[in-house]
């Protein structure tokens, strides 16, 4: 479409200025200076515009790749912690939104699945804990790793009792993952903290929620789900100017 758009223009400007170049120096345009006209940009300018506009596609396409592959970690596939709370921060500020449930999930001493089985199988759980998140998501839900070995998944418009159960669901299948190395059984555990909201919130705000019921969670024993609903809309001005939260030295938006 863009290479017909620029060669009819072509057309059009060839036909005009030979027909003012003919008209005034020479006995007129004439069927066959307007054939001339016609033809010459076509043939000339039609494989040239194909071609820097088939560039320009493939330049397009492959910033959109660049754009989608920088949003994501490396390692698990899931979104980084950036794209993590833009794209959750985004849901939760629609004026119309239903709000959804915000889980934190931290594996359980991990440190000393590195220290006994090595980072190159740390890294296996990681993915294996990346892929069995979203093994109980919906494909509505945002998925991220926010950092180490913690991840989190924002359900849009999920209630208290639904983010309940998919956490509940999510630790009991990364529960029964186990692995041999050597020999020796690798199990795995999370500690999951959840916070809802039922309309719209601010993502520092619901953060903070949850990752309070996660470090309840931690100090009762870990290998648990705490899940609690935050107040909506209402106490929103006042949390605009709670101070900023900053997480792995990066502020966490909170708007
Ligand atoms: P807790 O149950 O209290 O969360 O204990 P923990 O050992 O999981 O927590 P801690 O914060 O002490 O240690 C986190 C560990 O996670 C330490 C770090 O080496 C490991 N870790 C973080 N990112 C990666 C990674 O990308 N790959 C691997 N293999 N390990 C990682
Ligand atoms: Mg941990
Ligand atoms: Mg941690």
């Amino acid at each position: 479409m863009r290479t017909l758009r620029h060669l009819a223009f072509a057309v059009l400007a060839s036909v005009i200025v030979s027909y003012a170049i003919l008209e005034t120096f020479s006995n007129g345009l004439g069927m066959v200076g307007l054939v001339a006209a016609i033809v010459a940009p076509l043939g000339l300018a039609g494989p040239m515009v194909f071609f820097m506009a088939l560039k320009h596609k493939q330049l397009e396409i492959a910033y959109e790749r660049l754009e989608a592959a920088a949003a994501r970690d490396s390692l698990t596939q899931c979104l980084n912690h950036g794209a993590f709370v833009t794209e959750v921060s985004t849901l939760l500020a629609e004026a119309q939104g239903k709000g959804g449930g915000l889980l934190v999930i931290d594996a359980d001493h991990f440190k000393s699945i590195n220290d006994r089985f090595g980072h190159a199988c740390g890294d296996t759980a990681l993915k294996m804990i990346a892929a069995t998140i979203r093994s109980v998501v919906r494909e509505t839900d945002i998925v991220g790793r926010l950092g180490g070995e913690e991840f989190g998944i924002f359900l849009p418009g999920a209630g208290e009792a639904v983010t309940r159960i998919v956490a509940q669901d999510l630790r009991l299948r990364i529960r029964a993952i186990t692995f041999d190395i050597g020999g020796e059984t690798c199990s795995l555990s999370v500690s999951i903290g959840g916070a809802v909201s039922e309309g719209p919130a601010a993502f520092g705000d619901l953060f903070r929620y949850a990752d309070a019921q996660l470090y309840a969670v931690k100090n009762a024993g870990r290998d648990n789900v705490e899940v609690m609903t935050f107040p909506a809309s209402p106490t929103l001005p006042a949390a605009a100017n709670a101070p900023t939260l900053m997480y792995r030295g990066q502020r966490v938006v909170n708007s």
